[in-house]
């Protein structure tokens, strides 16, 4: 970073607390993880000052030699790691890849399933507000408030009712695995195309900790930058005979040139998630995740589902008297970084709902496993039953940072 500290403070200084913040706290935001600094140098090369139009061998532009390479590797490895038949990795991130999917497949005003905000689903599943849901029908299930789980009987009734032309499965905070097989069965009971949005859990299943969507679905996305631990950006895998519409939604019908330092990260990632190594981090993300939830259950916290199947955890925190505005906030305090969610059938509003949510893939890079939980619930219990106590937060923090810096994160000197 010499060249930014020459050039540029204020930059500068902001990455610099930046870096700290990573190092001394804990990050258990179940959509943020840690790239290796390979990814990094790559997202950081030169790679970024040049224009590539089109795809590997048909490009608008000249000088496409090495990108060809490039891209080629990334669309290659994309297949491989998940079994698919056709990879696209161009998508700038999880929302364009998504709109670009909706662009190739449907006409405006077609009928979509996706699942609710509230109960889990992303804002581009289908948000009244949002493009989603302007420019398209979606009719949105939901799960059910008791279990906590999506009720397959009900989206094969919504189904039959809704005929939508295309079903969307995948979620933003769900903590179950999906059963992917049951909604492809349904789909193909009204003849509807099967999107499954894997932005969360595609770490888990590329490293095998988890059922792949793969076998059963049309057309399968993720973010590269969650559980794949890659750099920021998107892919859209899907079945040849889709092909050549994705790859014309995504360019030129909705984007111009790719960001090709962003698909050699992407390719790094990619072989780095072939390696044995990430399968044992895979299946320790979600050892991570039970502990966590064990932990906390022993500490009386309600768990949306009454656990996990996956890397993500969704507290109710009715029965602690603390909203999860509040509880977000003075765990920022002690250097624990997670967020406020809604919960299924929120009675609060969504500026202030009634829980959070949090996961373990970052922390697992770091190299954390269940002592680590224990510490991390035991604090979690200690600031939520103690909101005001600005003393034992103080000391908290101390306590927080000093486990964190034996875990260092990558890039990171300590
Ligand atoms: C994160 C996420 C996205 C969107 O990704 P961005 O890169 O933030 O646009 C889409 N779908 C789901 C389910 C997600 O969790």
């Amino acid at each position: 970073m010499s060249n930014i500290q020459a050039q540029d403070q204020e930059i500068y200084e902001a990455i610099e607390r930046e870096k700290r913040r990573q190092a001394e706290g804990i990050e258990l935001i179940p959509s943020e993880n840690y790239t290796s600094e390979a990814v990094m140098e790559a997202c950081g090369s030169v790679l970024t000052n040049k224009y590539s139009e089109g795809y590997p061998g048909k490009r608008y532009y000249g000088g496409q030699e090495n990108i060809d390479t490039i891209e080629t590797h990334a669309i290659n490895r994309a297949k491989e790691l998940f079994g698919a038949e056709h990879a696209n990795v161009q998508p700038y991130s999880g929302s364009p890849a998504n709109t670009a999917i909706y662009f190739a497949l449907l006409e405006f005003g077609d009928t979509v399933m996706g699942l609710k905000l509230e109960h889990g689903g992303h804002i581009t599943h289908g948000l009244p507000i949002a493009f989603s849901g302007r420019a398209y029908n979606f009719v949105q299930y939901e799960v059910n408030i008791e279990t906590g789980r999506i009720d397959m009987e009900n989206v094969r009734k919504m189904a039959l009712e809704n005929k939508p032309k295309m079903i969307v499965a995948g979620y933003t905070a769900y903590p179950r695995d999906i059963e992917w097989k049951k909604f492809k069965e349904i789909a193909d009971e009204v003849g509807a195309i099967t999107v499954a949005d894997i932005s969360h859990t595609a770490g888990l299943i590329a490293g095998g900790a988890l059922q792949s969507p793969v076998p059963y679905f049309d057309v399968i996305m993720t973010t590269t930058h969650k559980t794949l631990r890659g750099p920021r950006g998107a892919i859209i895998l899907c079945k040849e005979k889709f092909a050549k519409a994705i790859d014309r939604a995504v360019f030129p019908g909705l984007q111009g040139g790719p960001h090709e330092n962003a698909i050699a990260g992407k390719a790094i990632a990619f072989k780095e998630a072939m390696q044995p190594e990430f399968k044992q981090y895979a299946e320790q993300v979600k050892k991570n995740a039970h502990h966590l939830a064990d932990e906390l259950k022993k500490r009386d916290f309600k768990l949306v589902s009454d656990g996990t199947d996956t890397h993500l955890l969704l507290i109710d925190l009715t029965n602690k008297n603390v909203p999860g505005k509040q509880a977000q906030d003075a765990l920022d305090e002690v250097g624990m970084t997670l967020n406020k969610n809604t919960i299924p059938g929120e009675p609060r509003s969504p500026f202030d709902p009634s829980g959070i949510r949090l996961g373990t893939p970052a922390i697992t890079t770091r190299g954390m496993k269940e002592p680590e939980m224990e510490r991390i619930a035991q604090w979690i219990d200690k600031v939520i039953s103690n909101i005001d106590d600005k003393a034992l937060h103080a000391q908290i923090k101390e306590e927080v940072k000093e486990m964190c810096l034996g875990f260092p994160v990558p890039g990171i000197a300590t």
